[in-house]
C-alpha cells in the first residue's frame, strides 16, 4: 500500500478509535497470558466472565503447573475448547517453572518456545506486558489488513504480520494493533460490515462498487 494510504488509515483509525487498547482484564504477565490462550476462538467479553474467579483460585505458574486438570477446567468451562486450554495451561506453566524459574519470559522467541504459545499470544505479551514494540494479528487485524490492501486476499498470518510490520512505523505497532481489533470488532465485521458509513470505502477492496461510487 502507498505510504499516502496508510498515513491516511493510519488517521481514520486515530480517529475512529483513539482510545483503542487491550479489552482483556489481567493484572501481570502471568494473568494477560492466560487470559489470551482462553482468548482464542472466543471473545474477551466472554474470558473477562471466567477470569476473576480462575485467578482468584491460582496465582502463580506453579500453581497452575501442580492444578488439577478437572479443576482448572471447571473454571474455564464456559468458554470454547475448555479442555484443551486446561490442558495447554499446565503444560505451559510447567514449562515455565521448569525453564524460566516460574517468570513470563520478555523475550519473542522464548515465549514462542512455550506449550501453546503461538506467534500471536508471544505478540500481545510482549506488546501488552513488556511494551516491547509487537504487532499481534487476530482474526480482525488479519480481515482488516486484506480488505483495506496491507495484504492480499490469500496471504496466511505469518505474511500479514511480516507485511503489516513493514508498511507501519514500528512506533505505531501496538497503537495499531489495538485500533485493527476495535475497527474490526465495532465497524468493519466480519458479516454486514458498516460500509455505508465507512471513511475508508473508497480504498477498500471488499466493498460493493456501488458504495465506492456513491
Ligand atoms: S468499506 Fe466496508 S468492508 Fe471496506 S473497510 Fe469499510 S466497513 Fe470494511
Amino acid at each position: 500500500m502507498k505510504k499516502e494510504k496508510v498515513e491516511r488509515v493510519l488517521k481514520t483509525f486515530d480517529e475512529m478509535f483513539p482510545d483503542a487498547r487491550c479489552e482483556l482484564n489481567h493484572s501481570n504477565p502471568l494473568e494477560l497470558l492466560i487470559a489470551t490462550m482462553l482468548s482464542a476462538q472466543t471473545t474477551d467479553a466472554s474470558v473477562n466472565k471466567v477470569t476473576p474467579a480462575l485467578f482468584e483460585r491460582y496465582h502463580t505458574a506453579y500453581d497452575y503447573a501442580h492444578a488439577n486438570q478437572q479443576e482448572l477446567e471447571s473454571y474455564i468451562r464456559k468458554i470454547g475448547l475448555y479442555r484443551n486450554k486446561a490442558k495447554n495451561i499446565i503444560l505451559m506453566c510447567k514449562a515455565l517453572e521448569a525453564r524460566f524459574d516460574g517468570e513470563v519470559p520478555a523475550d519473542f522467541d522464548e515465549l514462542v518456545s512455550l506449550p501453546g504459545v503461538g506467534r500471536k499470544t508471544a505478540n500481545v505479551e510482549m506488546a501488552e506486558a513488556f511494551h516491547v514494540p509487537a504487532l499481534a494479528v487476530d482474526t480482525h487485524c488479519a480481515r482488516i489488513a486484506r480488505r483495506l490492501g496491507f495484504a492480499f486476499k490469500k496471504d496466511d498470518v505469518d505474511t500479514i504480520e511480516r507485511k503489516l510490520k513493514k508498511q507501519i512505523p514500528q512506533d505505531r505497532w501496538i497503537k495499531t494493533h489495538h485500533q485493527m481489533i476495535f475497527f474490526g470488532r465495532y465497524h468493519c465485521k466480519a458479516q454486514l460490515p458498516h460500509c455505508y458509513e465507512c471513511p475508508l470505502v473508497d480504498i477498500c477492496k471488499e466493498t460493493n462498487k456501488k458504495l465506492k461510487d456513491a
